[in-house]
């Protein structure tokens, strides 16, 4: 079988989130910006881990060298061209970062090989490549493949020129962790989804890399290029309700950009100190559970917005300041203030207008086999819903202790509650249960250009998916306090 292929197997998605009894639980301390505006060397808006936000056209540089690379069946495509780049790139990376962190040399790659699912059967040690939409390392051999004829060109005519890189970087950090075996937490009994996470890391690593322009080939934005590689990332998560520990695991999209960004920030040693122990506590990945009835997700009605209601009060309890109401009032915008529909917080009254038949569209169940085909699913599922609804909630809370609700922090901000929010509903008796497959829901909502999880009460927002992720994903791992003293 062939390992460490880029992506799993897929079935049609299926996403539930369920209403069960209600417990309390307080998830909100938010202070306030006024005590926390010191935080001047953090994150926040305005720069990207660090790196200044930038804006050009990512890809190949004009002036890239020719790759010295011998490529089994290449044909010369743009595609294969990108890949190639790709390869030498990231191997060039390595070659300094191996000594520098592991202090070892990094061997190139003993083979390569490029190949079209469409029509070609080229052998490998791993098995026959007939057919087979995907990217791979192949330990036995030591080469990487992949796929020119619909698995590249479908994710450049998707995502841009920076698609692949992120492909072929994944499958670099393969070849990487089999050279580092022990010194990375690998051995031979490790499980795929350690294998995957560190994969990922890794091509965040590199990806930074290339972003403070230290690459020959490519050239990387930290604003539509970075944004390019987060929604390459999203595209090929395993599909909800894989269970993290099933062989061939590669993790949701929550888990894949967390581990991306963690490269990304924190460098390949961070990566290699990646584990069984220290993933399984923090993966989201796991099967619905029993009571996901019918699996369906949740139809948007008066009574589940009582209940996301009665969750958001909860969760937000600690906040001493009173919740809004959520009122259901036509196009969703605020008579005389201000207009984000399908849902707007109107702070003259403390309450959140929605449209409701406009959210139901939104709501309706992700086709995940329809988006990998056509780049199109007809809803984004009900978690999405809830998570644009739940943030016009936390812009009244925050206006409820006195933070600034109109710039770019308040709407950092805002993802960052949603998602201390939503790990909120993941606590056993939750007025509202987050299931298998949410949180991405949440995160495609947040790569949507037109998403308001991370936008300010105006509907302005960060260009930066990359950013946007990291505010949802802190508030998830780290608890709502960080979302004040972060984005104060
Ligand atoms: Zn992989």
């Amino acid at each position: 079988m062939i390992q460490g292929g880029l992506r799993g197997f897929r079935r049609p998605a299926l996403i539930a989130i369920v209403a069960v009894v209600a417990l309390g639980l307080s998830a909100c301390n938010d202070k306030g910006g006024s005590t926390t505006g010191q935080q001047g060397s953090q994150p926040g808006a305005g720069d990207i881990a660090g790196l200044p936000v930038t804006h050009f056209e990512s890809g190949l540089k004009p002036d890239a060298p020719k790759p010295d690379l011998k490529v089994r069946n290449e044909d010369g495509s743009e595609d294969d061209q990108l890949a190639i780049a790709a390869i030498a790139d990231a191997q060039t990376y390595w070659t300094e970062v191996m000594p520098r962190d592991f202090g070892q040399q990094y061997e190139p790659l003993k083979s390569l090989l490029s190949y079209s699912a469409r029509s070609d059967d080229e052998d490998t040690e791993c098995g026959s490549v007939k057919g087979l939409v995907n990217a791979f390392y192949c330990p036995p051999d030591d080469s990487v493949a992949w796929d020119r004829g619909v698995l590249l060109p479908m994710l450049r005519e998707r995502f841009g020129k920076m698609a692949s890189a992120v492909v072929l970087a994944h499958e670099l950090g393969h070849a990487v962790q089999y050279r580092l075996g022990e010194k990375a937490n690998i051995k031979k009994n490790t499980p795929s989804i350690v294998k995957e996470q560190q994969a990922d890391c890794f091509a965040g690593g590199y990806f930074r890399w290339v972003a403070e322009e230290k690459s020959k080939f490519y050239k990387l934005s930290t604003s539509e290029g970075l944004n390019q590689v987060m929604a390459s990332l999203f595209l090929i998560r395993d599909q909800a309700g894989t269970s993290a520990t099933k062989q061939g695991a590669h993790g949701t999209a929550f888990d894949r950009t967390y581990a991306f960004q963690v490269g990304f920030e924190k460098g390949p040693k961070e990566c290699a100190a990646m584990n069984e122990e220290n993933i399984k506590a923090r993966i989201t990945e796991r099967p619905f559970d029993k009571g996901d009835k019918g699996k369906g997700d949740s139809k948007l009605d008066a009574e589940i917005i009582g209940i996301l209601k009665k969750s958001l009060d909860e969760a937000f309890k600690g906040a001493g300041v009173p919740g809004p109401e959520i009122t259901e009032d036509g196009n969703g915008s605020c008579s005389g203030g201000p207009s984000t529909p399908p849902a707007s917080y109107c702070p003259s009254n403390n309450t959140v207008s929605i449209d409701m038949a406009k959210l139901r569209e939104l709501a309706q169940p992700v086709d995940q086999e329809a988006e990998w085909k056509s780049g199109q699913s007809e809803g984004k599922g009900d978690f999405a819903a809830f998570s644009e609804i739940a943030s016009r909630y936390a812009m009244g809370i925050q206006k409820g202790v006195g933070a600034s609700i109109d710039n770019a922090n308040a709407g950092l901000r805002t993802a960052c509650l949603v998602g201390a929010w939503a790990k909120a509903s993941t606590v056993p008796g939750a007025t509202l249960r987050l299931s298998a497959g949410d949180l991405d829901e949440a995160i495609s909502d947040l790569l949507s250009p037109e998403s308001l999880v991370s936008a300010d009460v105006n509907g302005k927002r960060v260009d930066n998916g990359f950013e946007r992720i990291e505010a949802l994903r802190k508030g998830y791992l780290e608890s709502s306090s960080v979302c004040s003293t972060q984005y104060g």
